[in-house]
């Protein structure tokens, strides 16, 4: 058995932590990356042109672990046909792409979810206004009543109320981004916490370079426009909430759609009541876990070497396999 994954996003970290364990490793992609898999940082032991080369994955006896840019690329539709053993229950995709499904599976876990608004006309706080299928923000606006709704989404083409099917109005939620990475084990049923990171966002993180006097005639609007990930340690008496609502996102999937293992994460933000809102879930390794090549604080808490979420998914698979449960966590 060998490790694949898709040349971006976190395979760096997914094919190091493979080799750590003992797995040879392949990154398929675009053929311009493979110098950065086999040379700069020489972690994969195949390169393979392709988005998806199933044939040669098949042949080479692959696992994929998927990331967002696996899904991203090869689309929902052909992520559920794929013959290639998949890392994780494909049930979870469905849930995780449906904002109406997403947000029931949210709320069955009993986690704090920013309000939605249907009617503009009852917006009473600040609110975030999305477009369905916006990517990284753009698009995004930010209101304050119904009236300065109406005028904003009028650029949007929204004129009357029945063109909202194409937004989302949300509560703003005023608090700083967190994003806890977990991992629950299909083999010993426990969950993990393997670290923390927020995001550095493209201009959300350069408005506030330019003094508020000057922000004010620019007309800016912000984007969240991912550049990179910075390390994020929690107070510590926080740390219980985080591994409560985690440990509420697993059991209802196991109620919901069959369970959700491996690596996931939690995207919200923690308020000054110290409330952690969540915004969105995402079930597989985030790219977030990226700075923790070496182990995180908390991984390095539980064990005694550096385990990254790369790692900690190798090391899984390792198990699986010598004890004969594979069929168990692939799909
Ligand atoms: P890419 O392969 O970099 O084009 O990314 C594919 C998807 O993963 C996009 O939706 C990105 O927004 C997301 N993504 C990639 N890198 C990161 C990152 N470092 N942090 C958060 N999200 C990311
Ligand atoms: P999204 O496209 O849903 O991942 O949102 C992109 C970014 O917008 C998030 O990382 C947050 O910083 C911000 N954001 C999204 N929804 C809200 C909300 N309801 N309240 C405050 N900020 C939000």
């Amino acid at each position: 058995m060998r490790i694949a994954t898709y040349a971006s996003h976190s395979a760096l970290q997914i094919l190091k932590g493979a080799r750590e364990e003992g797995f040879e490793t392949i990154a398929f992609g675009p053929s311009r990356v493979k110098p950065l898999y086999t040379r700069y940082f020489p972690v994969a032991d195949y390169f393979i042109e392709g988005t998806y080369p199933e044939e040669d994955l098949l042949e080479l006896d692959a696992v994929v672990v998927p990331t967002g840019s696996f899904v991203a690329h090869l689309g929902l539709e052909l992520v559920e046909k794929m013959r290639v053993p998949y890392y994780g229950n494909k049930e979870v995709l469905r849930w995780e792409s449906d904002r109406s499904l997403e947000r029931k599976w949210l709320e069955k876990a009993k986690l704090r979810l920013p309000r939605v608004y249907d009617d503009p006309d009852d917006i009473d706080r600040p609110v975030i206004v999305k477009p369905h299928g916006a990517k990284g923000g753009k698009g995004y606006f930010l209101a304050k009543n119904p009236a300065d709704f109406w005028e904003k989404a009028e650029r949007l083409g929204v004129r009357d109320k029945e063109d909202l099917f194409n937004v989302q109005i949300q509560e703003y939620v005023l608090g700083v981004p967190v994003y806890p990475h977990y991992f629950y084990s299909k083999l010993n049923r426990e969950l993990e916490l393997m670290s923390v990171d927020r995001r550095y966002e493209s201009n959300a993180d350069a408005i506030g370079r330019i003094p508020a006097g000057e922000q004010l005639g620019l007309e800016l609007s912000t984007n969240y426009t991912v550049i990179g990930n910075i390390p994020v340690v929690l107070r510590e008496s926080l740390l219980m909430d985080v591994i409560e609502a985690g440990e509420r996102v697993v059991k209802t999937a196991e109620e919901l759609m069959g369970g959700l293992w491996g690596p996931f994460c939690l995207e919200g933000v923690f308020t000054e009541e110290l409330e952690f809102v969540v915004f969105e879930i995402s079930a597989r390794i985030v790219a977030g876990t990226n700075p923790f090549v070496h182990g995180s604080p908390y991984s390095w808490l539980r064990y005694d070497f550096p385990v990254s979420t790369g790692r900690r998914i190798a090391m899984e698979l390792r198990g699986a396999l010598e004890e004969g449960r594979l069929d168990e966590v692939l799909t």
